[in-house]
């Protein structure tokens, strides 16, 4: 059979393959701490749940506008006005199922083949693969350790073009934990009105951050209107599996996501917006709590892989990954990747799983207890006194 050509610039997430490898491991009776998950190892929030749970005796089980039910929008609007100081209506919020849809639909929508859209890299995959699929040119920013992996300001003015017309910016940042700051998103946005570009914000990691407060380059002037806002449930309220979302843009643009929603999803299960609702307007300790323990965390992995022999990593300010430099070990990126699964039992990432400029970094995904991370770097420990700059040679 034939497939389309468009299938040829696709990308995926590795963090999947390397969990389908684990299980196998598993099933071979292998014991597997998983730092490769990007998502929070904490239970939805009980009074969430029971929302879902009355929609669906409530009988919401059918079909709702493609842009989401007027009360979680306007409770998102009510949400995000307060949270990031910026005026949102209704008008501006189209719920989708899971935040990556946003990534999707507006890249498709504002977008044009030939065009030029800027990029983190390393980075969330999806981004190069969705800006490939609609036959744009990926133009990325390195985001360096030196500059503790914000983007420099000066080197995106060097990358805009005649032909640019987004930038995508993700903070706090997957994979390296980096926040951009008020002055990097005030000089962003001066580039952003200066050239007329789109801004592709990239906020699902909004409420894990270990200082201050999240910001959003929306909120600054003349960046609204121009300014697609994602964030969603998955991570704060520990949601993943139930797919909830949301974009907050122009009403115009708004309206355009939503024909492609109708196009393609109809509309989140109903129920699950429901359960939006309460998450949103519901008690938030829950939140708070999660962000506590993942603090806790932060300084156990941290600390745990400055000691390990080739490693150095730097205090990440927010979401739940750390991203060592690896270099000392003589070992490219992958090639440790797979010598930790197969031979220590530790599932992570290599950096370059987002992108080239992450040669030379690992991701440790730290959403799992102090107990398996400290078993992780124990074995980690144990397998840096072997390690060799050959090859590895594995299955
Ligand atoms: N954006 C970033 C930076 C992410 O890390 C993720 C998930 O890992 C997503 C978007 C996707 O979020 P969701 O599960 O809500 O689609």
């Amino acid at each position: 059979m034939k497939y389309a050509n468009r299938m040829n610039n696709l990308g995926t997430e590795t963090a999947f393959e390397v969990l389908a490898r684990a299980r196998e491991l598993e099933a071979q009776g292998r014991n597997i701490v998983h730092l490769q998950i990007g998502e929070p190892d904490f239970d939805t929030p009980g009074n969430v749940t029971q929302a879902a749970i009355d929609a669906l005796k409530k009988g919401e089980t059918h079909y709702t506008p493609s842009a989401g039910i007027l009360p979680l929008r306007q409770t998102i609007a009510d949400y995000i006005a307060k949270d990031r100081g910026m005026k949102v209506a209704a008008e501006n919020v189209v719920v989708t199922p899971g935040g990556k849809p946003v990534l999707f639909y507006t890249i498709f929508a504002c977008v044009n083949p030939g065009d030029e859209v800027i990029y983190p890299n390393p980075g969330f995959p999806i981004y190069e693969s969705v800006i490939e699929l609609v036959g744009a040119t990926p133009v990325p920013i390195p985001l360096r350790e030196q500059n503790e992996f914000r983007l420099d300001v000066k080197e995106l003015e060097k990358l805009i073009t005649p032909k640019t017309t987004m930038i995508i910016l993700n903070s706090p940042h997957n994979p390296t934990g980096s926040v951009l700051t008020d002055k990097d998103l005030e000089q962003i946005a001066a580039l952003a009105v200066k050239h007329d570009l789109w801004v592709l914000s990239d906020e699902i990691y909004s409420r894990i951050i270990y200082q201050g407060k999240h910001n959003t380059i929306a909120a600054l002037p003349g960046m609204q209107q121009r300014t697609i806002l994602m964030d969603g449930y998955s991570k704060t309220y520990a949601m993943t599996g139930w797919r909830l979302g949301y974009g907050v843009m122009e009403p115009q643009l708004a309206k355009h996501v939503a024909r492609l929603c109708t196009n393609n999803h109809s509309c989140v299960t109903s129920a699950v917006q429901f359960a939006g609702i309460e998450a949103l307007k519901g008690p938030q300790e829950s939140v708070t709590k999660m962000v506590a323990e993942f603090q806790r965390r932060r300084g156990v992995i941290v600390e745990g892989i400055n000691r390990i022999k080739g490693f150095k990593c730097l205090m990440p300010h927010g979401a739940f990954y750390a991203f060592p430099n690896i270099r000392d070990t003589g070992l490219k990126a992958k090639e440790l990747q797979v010598q930790l699964l197969e031979k220590a039992g530790v599932a992570l990432l290599a950096g370059t799983a987002f992108g080239a400029h992450g040669e030379g970094y690992l991701r440790f995904s730290y959403a799992n207890s102090v107990e398996n991370l400290r078993k992780a770097l124990e074995r980690i420990k144990k397998a840096s006194t072997k390690w060799t700059s050959r090859t590895v040679q594995t299955a």
